[in-house]
């Protein structure tokens, strides 16, 4: 008999750990075990991205698994003495239909082992082929074939530009100079995937390490994922005890070894060369470009930065293969991509979906719909600096093409659902604000632009917007769009521009009624 708790940073802030205290000492206390002539695991499990329902526990007796939802210590007896001891499970405790489509309609690959493997057992993970991709790679596998296969794969990285990784790796890998380094940013959306399967992290640090040719990773995070931190800590001192990382890797004369550099809370953090200005001490602001960091990176050497996502890709990519990696997914855009999905949507949480699968699909399949039966008005997608995209292109497939061609990016992976009672001027307004508020202030274009265009959008929204005002924060977007330093810069207008689009009466009805 098995018994899994959710133990990710939301079932902990929902009382995972009492719940499982109380699983361990009720069956304990109550000599439970020996009265069914039964022994009971336990497990703790990370997140499997519907945080609502938590704490969420699987009681699985013969293989056969239930899920209950919204567990309280309280309930435990029950569920226990009804289940455990008798085998008819507590009905109206466990998931509904809700909790089935939101899991079966998706496609998970990197947040598969979250919610099924013990994130701080390296048993886990070893015991579903963990780093054996790592071995054949070093052992088996030239530098080259690997970046070959990563190439091959079409993966593109996850956190940003959609830039192909294994692209990234080669360039990286022709330069002369030395050392070389690879970092892996743990940005906001990746915090699940550090709480739930540490050891992929790590694991595709090693394997680009070593197909770049460097000696050093750095893991970046903010200090405040405290528990991301804790996990990534414990599989990095467990893969260092088994030899995974360190001297003479798997017997060959590669050495690795990972530090931690600890961000702040800033968004511009998130920006490659503002990342290494941050390892370094500095304050984090953009560099100019070129060289680009596989060039010039860290320390002025050449450097691959990749987000968690991109690398807890690469151990499957070694072990299943490029060309199964690159079944999943369309023709530009291959495999899966992990968005938080929030807002007006019944089911809120983590998703992972095959890339081109439409906006329709993920609303109303996995997200249930929209909450108290309103209408769907728009989607965000791409987080602060993504677009607005409307209800009549609700069949467009998320992919980086199709995103980019309506004035949208795959970014950071937010996804913020609005309802036909959102006010699109005041939600553009918004996401301007907390861009005017993170630009670092480098170059004139975003440092004054972003507070002109906060300042032209708050006299529409307080009904003092006249129709020039308009032009003119289509000008500022341009300027921005085409002479920013860096990403956020260039894309801080897509609220704006996309909004304007598809929601130009919004912006005409609050000119014209002064309201
Ligand atoms: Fe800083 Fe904005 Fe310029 Fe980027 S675009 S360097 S965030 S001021």
């Amino acid at each position: 008999i098995e018994i899994k708790v959710c133990m990710g940073t939301s079932g902990r802030a929902s009382g995972g750990n009492d719940v499982l205290r109380a699983f361990k000492q009720y069956i304990q206390e109550s000599g439970i075990e020996a009265l069914i002539g039964r022994r009971c695991r336990y497990k703790k499990v990370g997140c499997r991205g519907f945080c609502s329902k938590d704490v969420l526990v699987d009681v699985i007796i013969n293989g056969n698994k239930v899920t209950y939802q919204s567990v309280k210590p309280i309930m435990v007896e029950r569920i226990v003495q009804e289940h455990i001891v008798n085998g008819t499970p507590v009905n109206e405790w466990l998931t509904k239909e809700d909790y089935e489509s939101f899991h079966t309609k998706q496609h998970k690959i990197v947040l598969g082992p979250c919610g099924e493997i013990d994130p701080e057992n390296i048993d886990d993970y070893l015991n579903m082929n963990g780093y054996k991709a790592a071995r054949k790679a070093i052992t088996q596998m030239s530098q080259d074939d690997v970046i070959k296969k990563v190439i091959m794969s079409g993966l593109r990285g996850r956190g940003g530009s959609g830039f192909l990784t294994g692209k990234k790796w080669e360039i990286c890998k022709a330069q002369k100079e030395t050392p070389k380094y690879i970092i892996c940013n743990v940005g906001e959306v990746n915090r699940p995937l550090a709480e739930g399967n540490p050891h992929a992290i790590i694991e595709g640090l090693l394997i680009g390490g070593y197909a770049i040719g460097a000696q050093k990773g750095y893991i970046y995070i903010r200090e405040r994922y405290h528990l991301s931190v804790e996990r990534l800590r414990n599989a990095i001192s467990q893969a260092r005890d088994k030899g995974f990382i360190g001297k003479n890797i798997f017997d060959s004369d590669f050495n690795f070894d990972i530090e931690f550099s600890f961000g702040t809370e800033a968004f511009i953090c998130g920006e490659e060369t503002a990342l290494m200005e941050s390892i370094e001490g500095k304050r984090a602001m953009p560099r100019f470009r070129p060289p680009f960091p596989a060039q010039k990176g860290l320390w002025g050497k050449p450097t691959v930065i990749n987000n968690a996502e991109t690398l807890s890709n690469i151990p499957i990519i070694i072990g299943k293969g490029a060309k199964w990696f690159a079944s999943i997914g369309t023709e530009e855009s291959k495999g899966t991509k992990v968005f938080t999905l929030s807002g007006k949507v019944k089911n809120i949480g983590l998703v992972e979906i095959p890339m081109g699968m439409s906006l329709r699909d993920i609303v109303y399949g996995i997200g249930g719909g929209i909450a108290g039966n309103k209408a769907l008005k728009a989607v965000q997608v791409g987080g602060p600096s993504g677009g607005l995209i409307p209800l009549s292109m609700i069949d467009m497939g998320l992919d980086y093409e199709s995103l980019a061609k309506v004035g949208s990016i795959v970014g950071s992976g937010g996804m913020v659902v609005f309802d036909e009672d959102d006010c699109i001027v005041s939600v553009t307004k918004f996401f301007i604000e907390f861009l005017q508020r993170e630009s670092c202030g480098k170059c004139t274009p975003c440092r004054i632009g972003t507070k002109r265009m906060l300042e032209l959008l708050t006299k529409i929204t307080d009904g003092r917007g006249e129709d020039s005002d308009l032009i003119t924060l289509e000008r500022l977007s341009s300027l921005m769009t085409s002479s920013s330093l860096c990403g956020l810069g260039r894309t801080a207008p897509n609220p704006f521009i996309t909004s304007l689009s598809h929601f130009r009466d919004e912006y005409i009805a609050h000119i014209r009624d002064k309201k």
